[in-house]
């Protein structure tokens, strides 16, 4: 008698934990279920515009075919005129490519500019935003690999942070990466280009290089605080050549510190709505909406 009880006891608190969890669970979807009210307006406009100018570099605006055969990019001065239509297949353009377009959340502005300099590889600069939908921020280790890439490398890398302070550095994540080139032909890797993928996030309150980091501060804040702003994701890509082995380290500590105050600027800006209410009912993705028309955004309304 006696050793049953203790058996089932013994059982009871091997189920603890587990029982635990499936509360607290169970307590977060009803708590998050009604209505309810958050903060940081995470519907609003993003108040950011990517400049033509970033000292030496001039910008570019990018395009992209919609026609999945031929989903090529161009670069405004390849496209003469009011960019309007593919020159290489006649399919529509848009401000975003076709893969934003259809597996981002819908409503999910993006900037993006090329940044260009005579005698220097092209910068490819985007900033993402999340809003009450977070899966519009991906991590980059799953999608780089989903459209061919191979990672060689990845790690955290101090650099330069501003122009006047040489010694001031944050943090960026960086991934080495290779993409093979296929002739077209025949579909098989004729060649491989070497390039760099840097990448940080932030909200107005904070900086991290790590996505758990983001996660669990997101979680906290929601939970917690029903503080609920945008989270963005600022990435830097560049080719890599061989032959010059320091070089994209060098281009970054030049862009870096350029284009960080846009960064900084965006945050303090987002930081003033801190105290704009949203009032969530139901699934919060059908709340997902962007209020500005600044930047192109996913989804069927999107692409401008
Ligand atoms: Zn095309």
């Amino acid at each position: 008698m006696r050793a049953q009880a203790e058996k089932a006891l013994r059982r009871l608190a091997a189920a603890l934990p587990g029982l635990a969890a499936a509360a607290l669970l169970a307590g977060a979807a009803i708590l998050l279920s009604g209505p309810r009210t958050v903060y940081g307006n995470p519907t609003g406009e993003v108040p950011l515009e990517l400049p033509d100018e970033l000292g030496p570099w001039r910008a570019e605006r990018v395009y992209y075919c919609t026609s999945n055969q031929c989903a090529r990019s161009w670069l405004q001065s390849q496209l003469p005129g009011e960019p309007a239509s593919c020159p290489e297949c006649g399919a529509p353009l848009a401000g975003i490519s076709l893969g934003e377009i259809n597996l981002l959340p819908d409503s999910t502005p993006i900037f993006r500019r090329v940044y260009r300099r005579a005698g220097h590889p092209d910068i490819m600069a985007t900033v993402v935003f999340s809003g009450i939908e977070r899966r519009s921020i991906h991590r980059p280790q799953v999608c780089l690999v989903g459209q061919g890439n191979r990672i060689l490398d990845e790690y955290t890398r101090p650099t330069r942070a501003s122009l006047a302070d040489p010694d001031a550095t944050a943090p960026l994540r960086v991934l080495e990466i290779a993409h093979a080139d296929l002739d077209p032909a025949t579909g098989k890797a004729v060649s491989q280009s070497l390039g760099i993928y840097a990448y940080w996030l932030f909200n107005p309150e904070r900086e991290t290089v790590h996505h758990l980091s983001r996660f669990a501060r997101m979680m906290f804040d929601n939970c917690f605080r029903a503080y609920r702003p945008r989270w963005g994701y600022a990435s830097i890509s560049l080719g890599r050549d061989p032959s010059r082995p320091g070089q994209w380290e060098e281009e970054l500590d030049d862009f870096l510190p350029r284009f960080r105050p846009l960064i900084d600027g965006v945050r303090a800006r987002l930081d003033a709505d801190r105290a704009v209410p949203t009032v969530l009912e139901g699934f919060s993705a059908d709340a997902n909406v962007y209020a500005g028309t600044n930047a192109p955004t996913s989804g069927p309304s999107g692409a401008r």
